[in-house]
C-alpha cells in the first residue's frame, strides 16, 4: 500500500450526502482514510451556511468532523479579508446569515440590507441570498461604483434541491451586481482556485498530493485540475458517466468512480 500522506478534499452535496441522507460508504471511507493518516477536508461552494452548521449536519450522519476540516466559500472569503489586512473594515453583505457569521467571526464589520445608511463601504460580498431584492442591488451598485471592492463567494448558476429540482444559485445575484456595475468580481469559490489553495496552505500539502473528489465537472473537477490536484468524479451526484467520460480539458477527471468505496 502507498503510505504517502495525502489530502483528500471532498465536495459535500452529491458526494458525502444527498439532502439528509449520507451517501453509500461515506462514513466508512472517511474513517479509513483518517485511520491511514491522510488529511480529510470538506469544501462546499454554498455560502449561505456557516461551517458550524456543517459540523452539526455531518455529526448527525455519524461523521464527526472538527470545524477546521470544513471550508466554505464564505469562510474562504473571511480568510481573504484577513490575508488582505482588511480586518475591521466594512462589508456590505448580499448573502445569508452563514456568510455574516463567518465574516463577523473574522472581525469584519458587516452591514446588511438598508442598515447604517451613509456608512462608507470597503467591500461588497455577494453570494446566495434568498431575500435578494432591488434595494440591495441598488446599494451594492452604489458602493462598488463609489470604490468598494466586489467579491463573489461563488458563481453557481443553480442551487440543487432534493429529487433533482433546481433553484437559482448565488451566481444569479453576482450576475445582477456585475451587470449593474460593469465590474468583474474577485471570485473566491470553485472553480476559481483561491479557496482550494487555502486548503493546501492550511494542510501544508502540495497540489499533486491532494485529491479533489466531487460530483460536478464545472466546479469540483475544474478547480482540482486548475490547482494541479488529482481529480476524482463520483457518480453519486449530478454527473452521468457519459458526461464525465466525454468531458474535455480541465473539465475531465483523472478517475471516475461509482461510489466512494473505490477510493480505498
Ligand atoms: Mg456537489
Amino acid at each position: 500500500m502507498n503510505t504517502e500522506k495525502l489530502t483528500y478534499v471532498f465536495d459535500l452535496d452529491g458526494v458525502i450526502y444527498r439532502g439528509l441522507e449520507p451517501q453509500p460508504h461515506a462514513k466508512e471511507v472517511l474513517a479509513t482514510l483518517r485511520s491511514r493518516g491522510h488529511a480529510v477536508r470538506f469544501y462546499t461552494n454554498n455560502a449561505a451556511k456557516s461551517r458550524q452548521s456543517y459540523v452539526s449536519k455531518l455529526e448527525k450522519m455519524g461523521i464527526p468532523t472538527p470545524i477546521d476540516e470544513i471550508m466554505t466559500s464564505s469562510y474562504a472569503t473571511a480568510l481573504y479579508f484577513i490575508e488582505q489586512n482588511a480586518v475591521g473594515k466594512t462589508v456590505y453583505r448580499v448573502g445569508e446569515k452563514g456568510m455574516a457569521e463567518e465574516l463577523e467571526a473574522a472581525g469584519m464589520h458587516v452591514i446588511y440590507d438598508q442598515d447604517e445608511p451613509g456608512a462608507k463601504i470597503d467591500f461588497v460580498t455577494v453570494g446566495l441570498d434568498r431575500d435578494f431584492n432591488y434595494r440591495k442591488l441598488a446599494r451594492a451598485q452604489k458602493a462598488i461604483l463609489d470604490g468598494a471592492k466586489f467579491i463573489a463567494t461563488n458563481e453557481d448558476a443553480t442551487f440543487p434541491m432534493e429529487a433533482g429540482a433546481l433553484l437559482p444559485g448565488g451566481g444569479c445575484m453576482v450576475a445582477a451586481v456585475r451587470t449593474a456595475t460593469s465590474v468583474e468580481p474577485f471570485v473566491v469559490g470553485k472553480p476559481e482556485i483561491y479557496a482550494y489553495n487555502k486548503i493546501l496552505e492550511l494542510t501544508k500539502c502540495t497540489p499533486d498530493r491532494s485529491i479533489m473528489v466531487g460530483d460536478r465537472l464545472d466546479t469540483d473537477i475544474m478547480v482540482g485540475n486548475r490547482a494541479g490536484a488529482q481529480t476524482v468524479l463520483v457518480l453519486t451526484g449530478v454527473t452521468s458517466r457519459d458526461e464525465a467520460e466525454s468531458a474535455m480539458g480541465k473539465l475531465s477527471p483523472d478517475r471516475i468512480i461509482e461510489t466512494l468505496e473505490e477510493l480505498l
